[in-house]
């Protein structure tokens, strides 16, 4: 053994191998209104944001996203197993949105007909439920990707005037192409929701990308997947369409993480 080679053996006894690096909290991502972070925390550990629990993977992975309005002023405390705690005072940047406002849309995709409104209400209820699960999987480190090519035609955040009447935000990002265009997975995941006509949205999917984090594909033509199936980024799920309340071809995009939507915009970059 060369004498190097004896002197950090001694520094290993001592000192043990790496415990500082083991509680190490690691954050990367948008901190910002509509941003999402991902986080790494030591083992076994306990994570609030702001107060609210924080799922956290087996393996010490975390996500954590801003909301459209989110206040500046938020805290993260993570909980060591026999460590002192972390707390990181977060400072989200503030945002400011423009208004959109769309005509031409059919009457009744704007003001509901009474027997509208139970269908609506039921395909809520799926979409919410199918987006509630947190799988303990880590399928959102393949990373992101446009999920089609085409003209941005409308961006998070912006608020809505359809048909003269104010609606909710918009909470994604709209790709106009040609219908038939190919649409692909912006990550790797589970087949969470396959529908084949929903009242807005059309024909609609959502990717499970683990600990509570979701993509929606909506107003589609086709749908090439079925629930339950695992894909890959960039992955074919289906073609882009007009179906559900939608003036021409396009795909509306959206990322939530658990029932925070998320700027789809800000996990990509520029479209090639
Ligand atoms: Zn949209």
């Amino acid at each position: 053994m060369s004498r190097l080679a004896a002197f950090f053996g001694v520094v290993w006894m001592l000192f043990g191998v790496a415990p500082a690096a083991a509680l190490e909290l690691n954050l990367k991502g948008d901190f910002i209104q509509g941003g999402l972070v991902v986080g790494t925390a030591p083992l076994g550990s306990r994570i609030l944001l702001t107060g609210a629990s924080v799922p956290v993977g087996a393996n010490g992975d975390f996500l954590i996203a801003f909301g459209r309005d989110t206040p500046a002023a938020q805290v993260l405390k993570v909980f060591i197993p026999n460590a002192p705690s972390i707390i990181r005072k977060l400072t989200i940047k503030k945002r400011t949105y423009n208004v959109q406002s769309i005509e031409g849309l059919p009457t009744r995709s704007v003001i509901p007909a009474p027997e509208d409104l139970k269908r609506i209400r039921i395909e809520g209820k799926a979409l919410a439920a199918a987006r509630a699960v947190i799988s303990d999987d880590n399928s959102f480190r393949s990373g992101f990707s446009w999920p089609a090519k085409g003209r941005v035609s409308g961006i998070y955040g912006s608020r809505r005037i359809l048909n003269g009447k104010p609606r909710n935000p918009h909470y994604g990002v709209d790709v106009a192409a040609p219908k038939g265009t190919p649409v692909h997975a912006m990550a790797a995941g589970r087949i969470a929701f396959a529908h084949p006509g929903m009242f807005f949205n059309g024909k609609a999917v959502i990717i499970d990308h683990g600990l509570g984090l979701t993509s929606a594909y909506l107003h589609m033509s086709a749908i090439t997947v079925k629930e339950g199936a695992r894909v890959k980024k960039g992955d074919m799920i289906g073609r882009i369409g007009q179906t559900g309340r939608a003036t021409g071809p396009h795909l509306h995009w959206g990322v939530r993480l658990r029932a925070t939507p998320v700027d789809p915009a800000l996990l990509v970059g520029p479209m090639e």
